[in-house]
């Protein structure tokens, strides 16, 4: 796993790198820092990608697509290895044609690029309630856009009390923008207080629970059966 940017469009309660008691804020001590192409050259010289198969470029400080070099990155890899590489984005960022390209590069290289979209929510509201800051419509026209050139675009939700009824819609509109596989993941960051994570946003104290409904990671292929009422009960429980 590569973490290449502490840079993020987004404020995630949730997140590693935002400050609970402002999550307009990254935490204090963490700098913005990104690495260039000619840095990840230095550390991953062609020669040494050939002994790795998979490759994952996962943000835990940071989005990878807020990279400024992320595309001629993921360009290098693609060209000099066979590895699988996968991104995980909260999509919001970039345009359509950002978008497209990426798809096509994946075709170009033999449809060796997994591309995770966060969509945690079928309405704006509710998925911004967690993915603060960034908007559904743009992720859902860019998983739109990837998909169009024959990517296989992924979607990825985080599950909460506030969200755990609209799975099943959730799953219908990310198959109906694109999206082949969804990953369910019910939120696992209550440590503090099993019940409730308190933030606070725009000056005010705010409160997540925890999905009772979702306990386990599931993956589920996205097909024309998430619209059979009898199978949805199969597939999401
Ligand atoms: S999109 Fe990812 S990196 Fe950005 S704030 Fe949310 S969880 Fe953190």
């Amino acid at each position: 796993m590569v973490d290449l940017s502490t840079y993020c469009n987004a404020q995630c309660p949730q997140c590693h790198r935002t400050d609970q008691e402002d999550i307009s804020k990254r935490a204090y001590w963490l700098p913005l820092v990104q690495w260039s192409l000619k840095t990840f050259q230095k550390r991953f010289p062609q020669l040494s990608l050939h002994s790795y198969r998979n490759m994952s470029l996962c943000g835990t400080w940071g989005d990878p697509m807020m990279n400024k070099d992320i595309f001629k990155i993921i360009e290098y890899i693609l060209s000099h290895s066979n590895i699988i590489l996968t991104v995980n984005t909260n999509g919001s960022m970039r345009d359509e044609t950002f978008w497209w390209e990426l798809g096509m590069l994946d075709y170009k290289y033999n449809h060796r690029l997994n591309v995770i979209f966060d969509i945690d929510g079928i309405t704006q509201e509710q998925h911004a309630t967690y993915r603060v800051g960034t908007e559904l419509d743009k992720v859902l026209e860019h998983m739109q856009a990837y998909s169009e050139t024959g990517a296989r675009a992924k979607a990825f939700t985080i599950v909460f009390k506030h969200n755990e009824d609209d799975v099943k819609e959730i799953a219908k509109l990310a198959y109906s923008n694109g999206a082949c596989r969804l990953y369910i993941q019910p939120s696992n960051r209550f440590d503090k207080n099993p019940d409730t994570f308190r933030y606070i946003q725009k000056n005010k104290i705010k409160n997540l629970h925890p999905s009772t409904k979702y306990t386990k990671f599931k993956e589920i292929i996205l097909s024309e059966e998430i619209y059979n009422d009898e199978k949805n009960k199969m597939l999401f429980f």
